[in-house]
C-alpha cells in the first residue's frame, strides 16, 4: 500500500475507530491508498481549487485529494464516528481539512468554500444521484462548482455519459450532457472495496460548461425530458401529450419526427422541443 502521508494504514484507522461498515449509509471504503490517490487525479489540478467531498468515511479519498494539493478541502459526513478520524487528518494538514457532520443534501457548502470549487466523492448510490440532480440543476448556470468527480454503481454512470439509441441513454444523459462534459474516467471491480458490493462501479467525471450547450428554459426541457422517458416506449406525440396540446405541431417544429420515441432524440433535439414548447 502507498505511503502518500505519514498518517495509519486504513485498515488500522479503521480497527482504531471501530468503523464497522454500516450498510444503512451505504459503507463500503475504498482501503487501497494508491487507489484513492488515482481518483483524487481524475478531479483535475487541485492545487488552485477548494474541494467539496461528500461521505468521507475513514478519509481515503480525503487523504488522496489532500496528498495532491487541494488548497482546502470541505468533508460532509453523515457518520458522528468518522469525526475523530478526520481530526487526525486535518492535524497532519493543518489548515486543509474541515468538515461537517451531517447530512450532505442538508449543507450549504458555500458557506465555507471559495471558487473555483471542484467536487470528489464515493458516496451511496442513492444519494449520489440526487446530489448529482441538484448540482445539474442549480437557479443559474454556470454553477458553484466546477467539475465533478463520482463513484457511481457502473450502471448508473452509463447512464450519465449514454448516447441517444443505446438503452442507457434518459433522462439522466440529456440533463448531465446538456451543461457538462462527462466522460467515465475509472471502473472499480466490487473486490476494490471493503466489504465489496454486488456491483461494478466507475468514476464519472464532469466538467460544467460555462453555458449550456444548447439554449433552452432549464424548467421546460426537464418537463419534456420527463415526459418522454416517464413513457420511453410510447411515440413522443402520446407521452408528451401532456406537455401541450398540440404537441405533434411542436414536434415537427423542432425537426422531430411525433412517431420517434425518446430513446432516439438527441440533446439538440430536445433543446429544439423544449423552444417549441415554450414559444407558446
Ligand atoms: N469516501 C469513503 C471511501 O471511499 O472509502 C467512504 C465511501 S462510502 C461508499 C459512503 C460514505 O458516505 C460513508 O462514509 C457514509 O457514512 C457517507 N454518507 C452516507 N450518506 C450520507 C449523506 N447523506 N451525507 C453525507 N455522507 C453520507
Amino acid at each position: 500500500m502507498a505511503q502518500i502521508d505519514t498518517l495509519p494504514p486504513l485498515a488500522d484507522v479503521i480497527a482504531e475507530n471501530q468503523l464497522s461498515a454500516k450498510k444503512s449509509l451505504g459503507q463500503n471504503f475504498l482501503l487501497d491508498l494508491n487507489l484513492t490517490a488515482k481518483i483524487a487525479r481524475q478531479a483535475g489540478s487541485l492545487t488552485d481549487c477548494d474541494v467539496l467531498e461528500i461521505g468521507p468515511g475513514p478519509g481515503g479519498l480525503t487523504r488522496g485529494l489532500l496528498a495532491e494539493g487541494a488548497r482546502r478541502v470541505l468533508a460532509i459526513e453523515k457518520d458522528p464516528r468518522c469525526g475523530p478520524v478526520l481530526d487526525q487528518i486535518s492535524a497532519a494538514y493543518p489548515d486543509r481539512l474541515s468538515y461537517v457532520i451531517g447530512d450532505a443534501l442538508d449543507v450549504n457548502p458555500l458557506e465555507h468554500l471559495t471558487p473555483p470549487i471542484r467536487i470528489a466523492a464515493n458516496l451511496p448510490y442513492n444519494v449520489g444521484t440526487e446530489l448529482l440532480v441538484r448540482w445539474l440543476t442549480p437557479p443559474e448556470w454556470p454553477p458553484f462548482w466546477s467539475s465533478l468527480t463520482l463513484m457511481f454503481q457502473r450502471e448508473v454512470a452509463m447512464r450519465i455519459v449514454a448516447e441517444p439509441g443505446s438503452k442507457a441513454y434518459g433522462r439522466l444523459a440529456v440533463l448531465a450532457q446538456w451543461r457538462a462534459d462527462t466522460r467515465i474516467a475509472m471502473s472499480l471491480p466490487p473486490e476494490a472495496f471493503t466489504p465489496a458490493p454486488k456491483v461494478h462501479s466507475a468514476v464519472v467525471h464532469l466538467t460544467a460548461l460555462p453555458k449550456p450547450r444548447f439554449e433552452a428554459d432549464a424548467k421546460v426541457l426537464s418537463r419534456v425530458v420527463a415526459a418522454g422517458f416517464n413513457q420511453r416506449r410510447k411515440m413522443l406525440r402520446a407521452s408528451l401529450k401532456g406537455v401541450a396540446p398540440d404537441i405533434e405541431d411542436r414536434l415537427i417544429a423542432a425537426g422531430i419526427k411525433p412517431t420517434e420515441r425518446a430513446e432516439t432524440v438527441g440533446l439538440e433535439q430536445f433543446c429544439a422541443l423544449a423552444r417549441a414548447v415554450a414559444a407558446g
